[in-house]
């Protein structure tokens, strides 16, 4: 997960040819005046310093002044929301997935005087592939499991619950990573990639919650989640949020607050699964990213 290369350059910046050059910690004083005169500082640090897709941004925001309202981050023709952290600093994360164009991509931060263009490198990186060949149409999956996962996965609560690294959030050997790419029946399919990573272990096997967490969803194959099986979804809070598929029992009610560790259930093999394993999605702002630098590099 770490890296020394400079990854950013103030773009905004060099384009006024200050030539301002970037070490591996990203930290901008120069600002952008937006209104004519003395400039006014914005500070902002980006982590990591050498992300690849699949990796979370984490936009650290220092403003002037206590009575300047929250920045606003964007990336592409996405805004995200900032949640404040004291000492008049701010945080936004930013997810990047494998469906993502890898290069550079500008991240922008405008506070109450000053616009700060941040151009950040993602690295492009290959992830496995699978074929699979299939035979007639699938009807499996409900609308209703749809809504209620898309639903789900929008959630943005204010209070950051999770600190620290995730834990594991069961035993067992990881039998596949996040970001597999599938060919069906030969054909590359562009809008797929494994949205989390399976553990594979016996039915019955705790699953522990890898973070503190709200539980926003729980649902069961009998009521119509047919692909995703008997489902917890836990939302950590500024639009964090796992979810947990296929699992044999549940031991959590929606509404419920869980601590990191807590047993929130067991391994199954509900849903479309081909043995017992456990599927962590791993989601920031709707977009499944993966969960292992959220694990300090782990799986
Ligand atoms: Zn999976």
């Amino acid at each position: 997960m770490t890296s020394s290369a400079p990854v950013a350059d103030p773009i905004g910046t060099i384009a006024r040819g200050t030539g301002l050059l970037l070490a591996s910690l990203i930290s901008l004083t120069v600002g952008t005046s937006l209104t004519a005169g003395a400039a006014v500082a914005l500070e902002v640090e980006i982590r990591p310093t050498n992300p690849q897709l699949g990796d979370t941004l984490t936009i650290l925001v220092q403003a002037e002044s206590a009575d300047e309202p929250p920045p606003v981050v964007t990336m592409g023709d996405r805004t995200f929301p900032t949640f404040p952290l004291g000492n008049n600093q701010f945080q936004a994360l930013l997810p990047t997935t494998p469906l993502d164009d890898p290069g550079r991509v500008v991240v922008q931060v405008t506070g109450e005087t000053v616009v700060r263009n941040l151009a950040v490198w993602v690295r492009d990186r290959s992830f496995p592939t699978q074929s699979l060949w299939i035979s007639g149409a699938s009807d499996l999956g409900t609308d209703y499991e749809f809504d209620r996962v898309d639903e789900f996965k929008e959630l943005v609560s204010d209070q950051q619950l999770w600190s620290g690294s995730f834990l594991r959030p069961t035993s067992g050997p990881v039998t596949t990573i996040y970001g597999v790419r599938r060919y069906y029946n030969g054909v590359f399919a562009e809008d797929y990639y494994h949205r989390g990573v399976d553990y594979a272990a016996p039915t019955g096997t705790p699953v522990v919650a890898p973070a503190a967490g709200i539980v926003a969803l729980v649902d069961h194959e009998a009521n119509g989640f047919e692909i995703h099986g008997n489902t917890v979804g836990l939302d950590h809070g500024q639009g964090v949020a796992s979810i947990f598929l296929h699992l044999n029992r549940i031991d959590v009610r929606e509404g419920d607050r869980v601590e990191a560790g807590q047993v929130i259930g067991t391994v199954g093999n509900t849903g479309i699964s081909t043995g017992p394993h456990l599927h962590w999605g791993l989601y920031v702002h709707g977009r499944s990213v993966d969960p292992v630098p959220w694990r300090g590099g782990a799986e």
